[in-house]
């Protein structure tokens, strides 16, 4: 739902993504559910959502994106979500460092495949001993001439062994930590697949960089520059998570309902019963007002404000309203949500990825709360 949210293109253009979205996830949704299962990522249907422009809403249209803002970037998450089509999260953050902090040849190299999903990105920051906390990462990039050397583990990451750039998070002797767009073919990387209980059309990975030469021209932002590329980056992209969630939660709701309402209970139909029907309040009450939250940070973000706390609200409600929805939705729909050829059991498994990655939900409430002890002014 968008309630409040403020599009550059007008609610129409918000209606027809809507209504275009919802189409093609039904014509794929066989398609995309073996993929899921199997934990692949459906390479031509991405590419495909590229074409339409939901793979890169904040690039330039001159870069071979949608031209839009943070408004359609939420809107496409949120029906991204809804339909169970594949996420573009890793790639809109790609697109939004290199656009905030590429060089114009690092734009021109890997915007526009980027955008249109014909150029695979992934982000290598989490290590196996450190993820929460940049600053107990370990992994190295020593000088060497007009080179970087790079040793060192990485996990988690997405489309890792599918990606043709990989933006690594390392720490450079003396300057600290600095981020690299590291090309797929760079001599020394491995790559290995793992398997996610969670959004399983982005497969995870570990890559281990073993003295991994990367050209000084590599540097995204500045060396030593890595937490300010970091932070200006996750701001937003909180909110793509915030609109997954929020979809996940609508498409939770929404099909626990069609189902209660036609499922009879000796002479009743589950939804009559008053404790359900207070599920279901409680569910449309905080959806709504995480997508009002969501809504009002990505109009911030649109106008230029200072987004860091309204996005970490916006993704700390959804959190809440996503696992209070895909849980509690057990009670009108009982049994037939736990077998795998329903949506139910994934919706939990998806949920969860989203309470811990691009921002836990301890890490959220962590910020959130110094926030509000430090400024008196949010509480008056
Ligand atoms: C499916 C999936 C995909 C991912 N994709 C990527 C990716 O593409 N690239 C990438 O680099 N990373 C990725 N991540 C990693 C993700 O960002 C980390 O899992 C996340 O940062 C948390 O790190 P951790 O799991 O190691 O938790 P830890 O840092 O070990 O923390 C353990 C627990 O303690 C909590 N905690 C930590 N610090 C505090 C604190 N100060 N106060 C209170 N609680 C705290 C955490 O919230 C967590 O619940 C992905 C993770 C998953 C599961």
């Amino acid at each position: 739902m968008y309630e409040v949210l403020e599009s550059r293109f007008g609610s129409e253009w918000l209606q027809a993504l809507t209504d275009e979205m919802r189409l093609f996830g039904n014509k794929y949704r066989q398609q995309l559910d073996a993929f899921t299962k199997e934990g692949m990522f459906p390479r031509d249907i991405y590419v495909e959502m590229g074409q339409r422009g939901w793979v890169g809403p904040t690039t330039a249209t001159a870069q071979g994106g949608l031209g839009g803002g943070v408004a359609e970037y939420c809107a496409i998450c949120e029906q991204v979500a809804r339909h169970s089509l594949i996420s573009p999260q890793i790639s809109v953050q790609g697109q939004q460092w290199l656009n905030r902090w590429g060089t114009p040849q690092q734009q021109a190299r890997y915007l526009p495949g980027i955008a249109q999903g014909t150029l695979i990105f992934a982000e290598a920051i989490s290590e196996p001993d450190a993820a929460s906390s940049l600053k107990a990462l370990t992994c190295r990039a020593e000088q060497s001439g007009s080179e970087f050397v790079i040793n060192g583990r990485k996990t988690h990451v997405n489309l890792g062994v599918e990606a043709d750039v990989l933006l690594t998070y390392a720490i450079v002797p003396e300057a600290g930590l600095t981020a690299f767009l590291v090309p797929a073919n760079a001599v020394g990387m491995t790559r290995r697949q793992t398997d996610p209980i969670g959004l399983r059309l982005l497969p995870t990975s570990e890559i281990t960089f073993d003295n991994v030469r990367v050209a000084e021209d590599s540097v995204l932002g500045r060396v030593g520059g890595g937490f300010e590329t970091f932070v200006t980056t996750f701001n937003v992209s909180r909110l793509g998570n915030a609109s997954e969630i929020i979809g996940f939660s609508e498409r939770a709701l929404r099909n626990a309902i069609d189902y209660a309402k036609a499922r009879p209970v000796g002479s009743s139909v589950v939804t009559d019963f008053q404790g359900n029907q207070w599920i279901v309040a409680e569910a449309y009450s905080k959806i709504y007002a995480a997508s009002l939250a969501r809504d009002r940070a990505a109009n911030l973000a649109d106008a230029g404000e200072d987004v860091a706390l309204p996005t970490t609200l916006a993704k700390r409600l959804a959190i809440e309203a996503g696992e209070y929805t895909v849980n509690e939705c057990y009670s009108l729909i009982g049994s037939h949500g736990l077998y795998t050829d329903t949506d139910y059991g994934q919706l939990l498994h998806d949920m969860k990825v989203y309470r811990v990655a691009g921002g836990s939900l301890e890490i959220l409430k962590n910020y959130i709360a110094k926030r509000v002890l430090s400024d008196d002014g949010l509480l008056r």
